[in-house]
């Protein structure tokens, strides 16, 4: 597909699946681990490919770091979906209705595919946003058209490549194109829609699918946060967050955004992640481990909110040297850790999604979970500590996509649980059982009874006393 993708071939590519879906009938275990086999095989044969053009996307991100995110991460949803899908497929028996039940009377409940899912992808992790919920996806036995990010262009037409070799265009496609492809896509009649990407663009994205009633999966981010309790191995707690938030320069959505620590321990935290960070990167501006900001935007705003913040005169923090020109032309960035910055401040308001970092000191875990609770839901949570109440206590009073104690950015790892956010960081999940679930349309069936005991009993109409008696004991608290 080339970048100038048009509404009539989006829609056509669409029909042209929905037509094969029909066709095909259900979808057998076996079609499904095949299909799930062959993106497998594409990412083993195009995996260099991909993580070239990956890098050139970034201009210069490691292929260490897009094999074991993009391409590991990728392959791990799918062999776990092709070696369990067999498991989730069959129906399940459920209690019948009474008292027909007594005669023979059965239920179930069968897990169909819905059809055809449309799934749109973010940048930071191009190839990852798109195959790891394609894998659920195809195990649920659906078709599947996937919308790369224009901002990760070479990557789009390496994955429209690797697709194209191993899909026909009616059992998976790529198509490629900015917002506008976008816009068109999220207004199309999918049977169900994907989407990865920020809360503002996932809100047009909702409206959209609001018009053909399209079912929505939204991947969205937000400021996730870090708890420290005072329990905590302080040190041990600055070298975990130092190596999430290394990971791609912090442009993760699991990415820690607002560290809270007691204020006791700020002092402790900060040199920690000084230490740890510059430890991880001695060097920035020529180090092909340190990813760069994607592009002049989004270096643009990340350096926007450390300006803001410094202006409002919130401390800014160094960990590791100060930018150099040269760092600032490769758009590679050491960790700017801002202290305490007022509420009102942008690096406050808007999730960072780069190399910078907030932390806040307080007095009571139970303060900073307070002012937690009137913000947004985020995607991910940490807590580091050892008190196992207090970590039963911020489990029971906080709510966030998923949980990651004493550590960062690892929960979106288990390939065997939901992955998903709640409130502004999203809805649904892929991954797991639960991902099979959400691309499945749940159908109820009820097989009636051979003998039917309406009539004899009176329980159809000309309603007799005698019924009405029956029905009245049967309200019962
Ligand atoms: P984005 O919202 O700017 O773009 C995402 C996708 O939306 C792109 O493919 C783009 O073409 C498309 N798009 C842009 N404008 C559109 C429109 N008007 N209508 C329909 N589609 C449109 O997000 P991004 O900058 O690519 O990614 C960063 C955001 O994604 C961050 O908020 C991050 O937290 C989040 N994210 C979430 C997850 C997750 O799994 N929850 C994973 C990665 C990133």
């Amino acid at each position: 597909m080339s970048e100038t993708v048009t509404s009539p071939i989006l829609r056509t590519v669409l029909a042209t699946q929905q037509a094969a879906f029909r066709a095909e009938g259900p979808v057998s275990a076996a079609t499904r681990q095949a299909r799930l086999q062959r993106v497998i095989d594409m990412l083993v044969k195009h995996n260099d490919a991909l993580c070239a053009a990956m890098g050139d996307d970034f201009g210069g991100r490691s292929t260490v770091f897009s094999m074991m995110n993009d391409i590991a991460g990728s392959l791990g949803s799918l062999k776990h979906a092709r070696d369990k899908l067999a498991q989730w497929m069959p129906d399940q028996a459920r209690p019948s209705v009474a008292p027909f039940d007594n005669f023979g009377a059965t239920a179930w409940v069968r897990y169909q595919p819905k059809g055809v899912v449309g799934i749109i992808g973010t940048w930071n992790a191009p190839v990852f946003t798109l195959l790891s919920p394609l894998a659920s996806v195809l195990a649920a036995g659906n078709r599947a058209v996937l919308k790369p990010s224009e901002i990760a262009p070479r990557t789009a037409a390496a994955l429209a490549r690797a697709v194209a070799e191993f899909f026909a265009p009616e059992e998976l496609a790529v198509v490629t194109g900015g917002p506008d492809v976008a816009a068109e896509f999220s207004g199309l009649p999918f049977n169900h829609l994907v989407f990865t990407g920020s809360t503002a663009v996932g809100k047009l994205i909702m409206k959209a699918a609001a018009e053909n009633l399209v079912p929505v999966t939204l991947e969205l981010g937000g400021k996730s946060p870090v708890l420290i309790g005072q329990s905590a191995d302080i040190r041990n707690a600055a070298e975990r967050i130092a190596v999430g938030k290394a990971m791609n320069s912090g442009q993760l959505c699991v990415s820690p955004d607002t560290v809270w620590v007691h204020a006791s321990q700020l002092v402790p935290l900060l040199s920690g992640l000084q230490e740890f960070y510059s430890g991880l990167h001695p060097d920035v501006a020529h180090n092909p481990d340190v990813t760069p900001v994607v592009n002049e935007r989004h270096f643009a705003r990340i350096e926007s909110y450390v300006a803001d913040a410094g202006a409002r005169g919130a401390r800014v923090v160094m960990a590791g040297d100060w930018p150099s020109a040269e760092g600032v032309a490769a758009r590679r960035m050491p960790l700017r850790i801002v202290v305490n910055p007022p509420a009102e401040a942008e690096i406050s308001c808007h999730e960072i999604f780069g190399p910078a970092l907030v932390v806040r000191s307080y007095s009571s875990l139970s303060e900073a979970v307070d002012q937690l609770n009137t913000g947004e839901r985020p995607l991910a949570l940490y807590y580091f500590g050892q008190d196992a109440s207090e970590q039963q206590w911020v489990l029971d009073h906080t709510l966030s996509g998923g949980v990651s104690i004493n550590d960062v950015t690892m929960h979106p790892a288990l390939h065997d649980a939901p992955f998903g956010g709640v409130g502004a960081s999203g809805m649904g999940h892929y991954h797991g059982h639960e991902g099979f679930l959400e691309f499945s349309h749940a159908r109820a069936v009820y097989s009636h009874s051979a003998h039917d005991p309406r009539r004899e009993w009176g329980m159809l109409p000309p309603y007799t006393e005698q019924f009405a008696q029956m029905i009245r004991g049967a309200v019962t608290p």
